[in-house]
């Protein structure tokens, strides 16, 4: 997009009058407006209800089944695929017969769309399936987001820097409560995941397996489940997203991995005990963005953008956008106008008003949220080239609230 010159050093920042031929400001576009956007259903048919569903159709203490259609089973699996979006499935039914088989046309599959919740970004997603909570509730509202208490970014998928675990989401996951309710609870992924913050916040309650190999975890989660009289079962395979992230979303590469994955489905499916029910689904979904200017507008090089920002959180299709002290609504002011209608851009109030979080946001969550929010809706990209080089030079993305990023699967199999 053009942006006028940065003005001279004296004056430099967005608090700057506007240059004296002001054609540049009045191009930009009209912002989107907020009611636009379609926010996660929080409630009924998130990720966020799926545990808890499941839960209490288990007889578990204090669960409520959000998701109404779905038949309680004695032995649940969740089977969580990294990155596989409802609409990426849909779009590649040779890559994926068996998954394509439970979509709900020719053989009676029941399957669905849900909602990731907002960011759909992985740690967000994996602790609104672990806690049943959304994001407003269980604090991990983005990629990455300010501590209040130190001030500075924590990025919630490595844990870094490290904080206590036990203060940053104190509610208890499903798999706890289940565990409490005399359910087998337990989690099979890979042993990288076993004693990570994250895990601990999200996935923890019961008893962790760690396996390397995808067939290893079907078919040890299929002895989980034929092991107990009431089992709440979960299982992760994350290299659907890697793939799409380093090679895009319909290259050769990830389609093998959905090929692979498609058969690793099967496997599970076939050996569910009596009285099971195996649901697949994933954190998020995805969308490749063009490597061009217009796609990836660098946050790095704008000076309209960085002016009166302390920090610049979460990822390229979901910011949380931290101000100096006294400017949120200058900076709020200037993104809109130079984001135009590419982002929807709330404030943070505005954001927590219109549910982007859940219906509500602890008051420990409040300030890790940005004083500004960026949600991407076209195919594009907020990227940071020199702070966030790596994450800058992704094909596949996700966070926002589009379709392609946001609906994930829910396919059901029953024994
Ligand atoms: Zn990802």
């Amino acid at each position: 997009m053009a942006h006028p010159p940065p003005p001279a050093a004296h004056d430099r920042g967005r608090f700057a009058p506007a240059p004296a031929d002001s054609a540049v400001w009045d191009s930009h576009p009209e912002p989107l407006p907020l009611d636009s956007a379609p926010v996660p259903e929080y409630g009924t048919g998130s990720l966020a209800d799926l545990l808890p569903t499941l839960a209490a159709g288990l007889g578990v203490p204090g669960m409520t089944a959000g998701i109404g259609e779905l038949t309680p089973a004695d032995r649940n699996c969740v089977f969580l695929i990294d990155g596989l979006g409802w609409e990426q499935l849909r779009a590649h039914p040779e890559d994926a017969p068996f998954m394509t088989s439970l979509l709900g046309s020719s053989r009676g599959g029941t399957g669905r769309p849900i909602t990731a919740g907002y960011p759909a970004t992985t740690a967000t997603s994996l602790a609104s399936v672990g806690t049943g909570l959304p994001p407003g509730a269980h604090g991990l509202p983005g990629y990455t987001v300010r501590d209040p208490d130190t001030g500075e970014l924590m990025n919630q998928l490595r844990w870094q820097p490290w904080t206590a675990p036990g203060a940053w989401q104190p509610y208890p996951t499903v798999f706890e409560l289940a565990h409490r309710a005399g359910v087998h609870a337990a989690q099979v992924s890979s042993p990288t995941f076993a004693n990570t913050p994250l895990t601990k916040v999200a996935l923890s309650g019961g008893s962790f397996h760690g396996r390397l190999s995808g067939e290893d975890r079907m078919d040890l989660s299929a002895a989980q489940l034929a092991g107990a009289d009431r089992a709440l079962v979960y299982t992760y395979y994350a290299e659907v997203d890697g793939a799409g992230h380093r090679f895009g979303v319909d290259s050769d590469t990830w389609r093998g991995q959905l090929a692979h994955v498609d058969r690793l489905v099967q496997r599970l499916a076939e050996q569910l005990p009596p009285r099971s029910a195996l649901y697949v689904t994933a954190d998020h979904g995805m969308i490749d963005v063009p490597f061009d200017e217009t796609h990836r507008i660098d946050f790095d090089e704008d000076w309209e953008l960085k002016a009166g920002v302390a920090l610049l959180g979460g990822e390229g299709r979901a910011r949380h956008v931290y101000a100096v002290p006294g400017a949120a609504n200058d900076v709020l002011t200037c993104w809109r106008e130079v984001l135009g209608e590419q982002f929807w851009v709330a404030s943070r109030d505005e954001a927590i008003d219109s549910g982007w979080f859940g219906p509500a946001v602890d008051e420990r969550v409040y300030r890790r949220i940005g004083d500004v929010v960026a949600a991407a809706r076209d195919d594009v990209l907020l990227i940071a080239s020199e702070r966030e080089p790596r994450e800058s030079a992704m094909v596949g993305n996700h966070g926002s609230m589009t379709p392609a990023e946001q609906l994930v699967p829910l396919l059901e199999v029953r024994s």
